[in-house]
């Protein structure tokens, strides 16, 4: 394929590039857990950042222009993550923008649009994703959190775990079981959840990292109007895996892991580390990695701007990024030697820490958004035709 941009992607490039170096403050940049897969935005300028490209209309690139978005094509979309990564730009809300406010596009009722598209695009609602439950990880669908209708509410008891950024959501998209009689994936519906409602209880869980991302949701008797159920009774497990036209090239996690090594460069030659010859083999090749995730993430966006929808290429992406992460971490602290146990905030920690805090951080990659085994079977299943295991 041809890596050259078309005289209409450059210059939209170029237009891309004049905003972030004019509007992007030089001391905001993306947090090493964002890059590294488990940040969720934990940082209030990004909601000034958030209001700075909600002017120029690039809050949500993908949505449709009658929507508040930009109504951007793929290319653009992928042109545009490209340049806020290269830039280290936060995406903050972004489970909002990329999942809550597509999905109720898609299948919102009038009213629910009115109600929840402005507040996304604003800032003033971030959302969470109440999927997972202790039982319930990568076979989903087996989730047990009951939703029973009671007059014009349906009343919600049960339990979500590692609920992302919960403890600073207003809303959260919630799957729960509305029919006990039929097969799992038939018997789920969606709600668009007001975390305030009475009953609802967000208990923080500290990852090993030591940092407060992730959460424990709790519901005892909550109630939900129906008129917050999203898409018809029982369908959720379909309304659940809606996406717009959404660029899905994993551009993003690619660029930024290659940042993650420049700056690892930066900092040794600061600290002034001299790496003995197989790290600096080693460094080499998680460069090479590095491009060779850049080269699948435009495999992926060149099979989108043809009208294929990337399936088994997405995971091998998302597979490649995530297990990288977790080698570029291991390399920083080869890089950084016997000291890489020092944490930041140490005096001695080489690198100000980062080694240490990559290395525990980058952990949660191979398990968020699809572990790495269900990436490997829908890889073997529907790219390679091998049997179901
Ligand atoms: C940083 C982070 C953020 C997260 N944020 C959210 C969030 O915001 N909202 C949300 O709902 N969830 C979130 N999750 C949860 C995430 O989606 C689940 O952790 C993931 O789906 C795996 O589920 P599980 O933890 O229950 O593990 P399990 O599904 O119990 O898996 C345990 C192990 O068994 C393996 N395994 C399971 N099934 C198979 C199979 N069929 N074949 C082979 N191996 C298998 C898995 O690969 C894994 O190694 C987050 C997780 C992390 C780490």
């Amino acid at each position: 394929m041809d890596f050259r941009d078309t005289p209409e992607d450059a210059a939209f490039r170029q237009e891309v590039r004049g905003f972030l170096r004019a509007e992007l403050p030089a001391d905001l940049r993306a947090a090493d857990d964002a890059v590294l897969g488990v940040g969720v935005g934990e940082d209030e300028r990004e909601v000034d950042w958030l209001r700075k490209l909600a002017k120029r209309g690039w809050v949500a690139p993908a949505w449709p222009k009658e929507y508040g978005g930009a109504g951007m094509s793929t290319m653009q979309q992928f042109i545009f993550n490209e340049e806020i990564a290269r830039a280290r730009a936060p995406r903050p809300n972004f489970l909002a923008i990329g999942l809550a406010g597509p999905t109720i596009i898609v299948h919102g009722t009038d009213e629910q649009k009115k109600e929840h598209l402005s507040g996304i695009l604003s800032g003033e609602h971030f959302w969470c994703q109440g999927f997972s439950e202790p039982e319930s990880g990568s076979d989903l669908a087996s989730l047990k959190t009951r939703a029973v209708q009671d007059g014009d509410d349906f009343i919600i008891n049960g339990q979500k775990i590692w609920t992302s950024g919960a403890h600073r959501s207003s809303r959260m998209m919630l799957l729960a079981r509305t029919d006990f009689d039929v097969p799992k994936h038939k018997g789920i519906s969606y709600f668009l959840l007001d975390m305030k409602s009475p009953g609802v209880s967000v208990r923080p869980l500290m990852n090993m990292a030591g940092t407060h991302s992730f959460n424990e949701v709790f519901f005892d008797n909550v109630r939900v109007p129906k008129k917050d159920l999203l898409g018809e009774l029982n369908k959720g497990w379909y309304v659940a895996t809606t996406t717009l036209d959404f660029e899905r090239s994993g551009i993003i996690n690619a660029v930024s892991l290659q940042q993650l090594i420049q700056e690892l460069l930066d900092f040794a030659d600061r600290d002034g580390i001299r790496p003995a010859t197989p790290v600096r083999h080693e460094i080499a090749e998680r460069w090479i990695e590095t491009e060779v995730a850049i080269a699948l993430s435009y495999r992926v966006v060149s099979m989108q701007v043809k009208g294929l929808i990337p399936n088994q290429e997405a995971s091998i992406t998302k597979l490649f990024g995530s297990e990288l992460a977790q080698r570029i971490a291991r390399t920083a602290v080869h890089l950084a030697g016997p000291r890489a146990v020092l944490s930041e905030g140490s005096k001695h920690a080489p690198m100000g820490g980062r080694p240490e805090s990559w290395y525990r951080i980058a952990v949660g990659a191979t398990l968020a958004g699809g572990t790495s085994e269900i990436q490997r079977g829908v890889i073997a299943q529907r790219g390679l035709g091998l049997p179901r295991g």
